[in-house]
């Protein structure tokens, strides 16, 4: 048995930031991960001899800039570079769109001189209010609290400053606040544009690990979570970390390590230690106790309470929502060696197009499609496809003349139906998506030399992602901001004392920010002074 201040439940990027953040303030901080590597979805793993890839996420833009600073990952060895194109769209008649800074305009006024038109003002319109999330992402949101007492008081003040964020806003500024909360991303995309590329674009955002149609209310809001991230300054972008995600993990462990907190591999959790309605700690795998003032979860928290935390300890209402948790991403995960770049039709050859996020999804009837042939049969036989080949900016990763890539497929059933199982279809569906690929890169197919292939049932099995929900939960309105993990707890204090979250499933929810693990630590020590001075 061992004694220390905090133990966090897993090593994903959150539980590190957390760490990092506890154990710099004076903390004894044990980070227990069950993996045998550090990073959870964050990882970078060689998946083939000589090959090595980001395995689950792959692109980085989320990560808070005060979080870099604080922690001073670059000092542990990060570095984060742009694409030189952001975006590469592929239509099946051989049109495309480029994207990326001084490119899209002119790259859009050959489909539609109106669109281009239009698109400054509709990314300002999108901006404007990626500001408003991004001085809520280091917040806890306002939690909503019974009784009188001082957490009541605590919480009037900050739903005080939340709505002075929002008072800012312009009434039109609202209005479009309003509408990117609650409405589809297809019927505002629709509004403004009339090409399919253009309204992919920010439509294949909307369903990113979102099992729905671009046209389900809500989906809007999944757009703009997308879009509140930023790198090096540039807002909107997204980037590569050198080496893979696993740079970004491996980094602040190291910040963790160095601020003095102990982090330990192959230690999963078998169940949390609750006492008299408070938590005291964990037992392991190996059946080794580690006893703690607080316990902080970074796991999905549908997993924490139906399987960590005694049903015993809980309360049945508490219980009852948590089960029905939406977990569910509908996300098919690939990475493959390459013997060479693919030449896509559209643009042959190699470019800055190469760098970019190549999207197979020409239109937002293709992806509403998607969705509905995988809620029938299980996935689509056009399925959605994202290809990033990451070996284009960092040579770190393929030996040379060679590359990886990452293909990110959506809209696949989180659970196939009619008793079958992703185990028996992993296979053919993996074939499907390098199929599609090789419609518009003749000669991609022949050039994979390896692969590696994660079903949502891998997800789960591999990282603790419930329904390979890539989020800890989706990113729907009843789970969002103040609702999430569930209104009364987004403040990231657990229904018992002495246990936190510090996950994906608290504010503001997935992606790479390092953002609930900053905002938990910041809670646990607010609570920790107030008990001990
Ligand atoms: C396929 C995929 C693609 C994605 N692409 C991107 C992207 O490109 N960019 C982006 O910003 N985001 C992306 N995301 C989302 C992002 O990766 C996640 O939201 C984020 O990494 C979650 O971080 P976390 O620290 O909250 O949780 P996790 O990374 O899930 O970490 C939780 C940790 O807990 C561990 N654990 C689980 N159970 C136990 C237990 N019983 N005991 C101890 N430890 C346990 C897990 O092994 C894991 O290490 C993607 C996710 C996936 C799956």
């Amino acid at each position: 048995m061992n004694e220390t201040d905090v133990v966090i439940i897993g090593a994903g990027h959150n539980g590190l930031t957390c760490a990092a953040y506890l154990a710099a303030a004076g903390l004894r901080v044990k980070v227990v991960e069950r993996r045998k590597v550090v990073g959870g979805a964050a990882v970078t793993e060689e998946f083939c001899p000589g090959f090595r890839n980001s395995v689950a996420a792959y692109t980085v833009s989320l990560l808070n800039p005060k979080i870099i600073a604080d922690l001073k990952l670059a000092d542990h060895g990060l570095k984060i570079v742009e694409r030189r194109a952001q975006n590469f769209l592929l239509a099946p008649d051989g049109s495309s769109l480029l994207t990326g800074e001084g490119r899209t305009r002119e790259s859009l006024a050959k489909l539609s001189p109106r669109d281009a038109e239009r698109l400054d003002e509709f990314n300002r319109r999108l901006e404007e209010i990626a500001d408003v999330l991004r001085a809520f992402v280091l917040r806890a949101p306002p939690n909503v609290v019974e009784g009188f007492g001082a957490g009541a008081i605590r919480e009037g003040f900050n739903a005080l400053g939340t709505a002075n964020l929002l008072r800012r806003l312009s009434l039109e500024q609202q209005r479009t606040l309003l509408d990117l909360f609650t409405r589809s991303a297809g019927e505002m995309l629709d509004d403004v544009f009339e090409s399919d590329l253009i309204k992919a674009l920010f439509g294949f955002d909307a369903i990113v690990g979102n099992y729905a149609s671009p046209y389900a209310a809500g989906s809007a809001y999944v757009m703009l979570h997308h879009a509140f991230g930023e790198v090096n300054g540039k807002k909107g972008v997204w980037g590569h970390a050198i080496g893979g995600m696993g740079a970004i993990s491996q980094a602040m462990a190291g910040a963790a390590r160095q601020a003095g907190a102990e982090v330990t591999i192959d230690a999963g959790v078998r169940e949390v230690i609750v006492e008299r309605d408070r938590v005291t700690g964990v037992v392991l795998d190996n059946g080794e106790t580690v006893r703690a003032k607080y316990v902080a979860s970074s796991v999905n928290p549908k997993l924490l309470y139906t399987r960590l935390v005694p049903s015993g300890a809980l309360g049945s209402d508490f219980l009852a929502r948590i089960k029905n948790w939406r977990n569910g991403s509908g996300t098919f995960r690939m990475n493959v060696a390459l013997s060479a770049l693919p030449s896509f039709t559209a643009l042959p050859g190699n470019g800055d197009h190469l760098t970019a996020g190549i999207i197979i999804a020409p239109d937002l009837g293709y992806m509403d499609r998607a969705w509905q042939d995988a809620r029938s049969q299980g996935w689509s036989r056009e399925p959605i496809v994202e290809i990033l080949i990451p070996s284009t900016l960092d040579d770190s990763l393929s030996p040379p003349g060679q590359h990886v890539a990452s293909l990110f497929c959506q809209h696949v059933a989180p659970e196939l139906s009619g008793g079958r199982s992703w185990d028996d279809h992993r296979e053919e569906v993996a074939d499907l998506m390098i199929a599609t690929v090789d419609r518009y890169a003749p000669g991609f197919a022949n050039s994979v030399i390896g692969r590696q292939i994660l079903s949502p049932l891998d997800l789960e099995r591999q990282f603790g992602l419930l329904g390979g929900d890539i989020f800890h939960g989706a990113l729907t309105l009843n789970q969002l901001f103040s609702a999430r993990p569930m209104l009364g707890h987004a403040d990231y204090r657990g229904p018992l004392k002495g246990l936190y979250h510090c996950g994906s499933g608290a504010h503001p929810g997935g992606g790479v920010t390092g953002a609930p693990g900053h905002n938990a630590a910041r809670v646990i020590l607010r609570d920790h002074r107030a008990l001990f001075g």
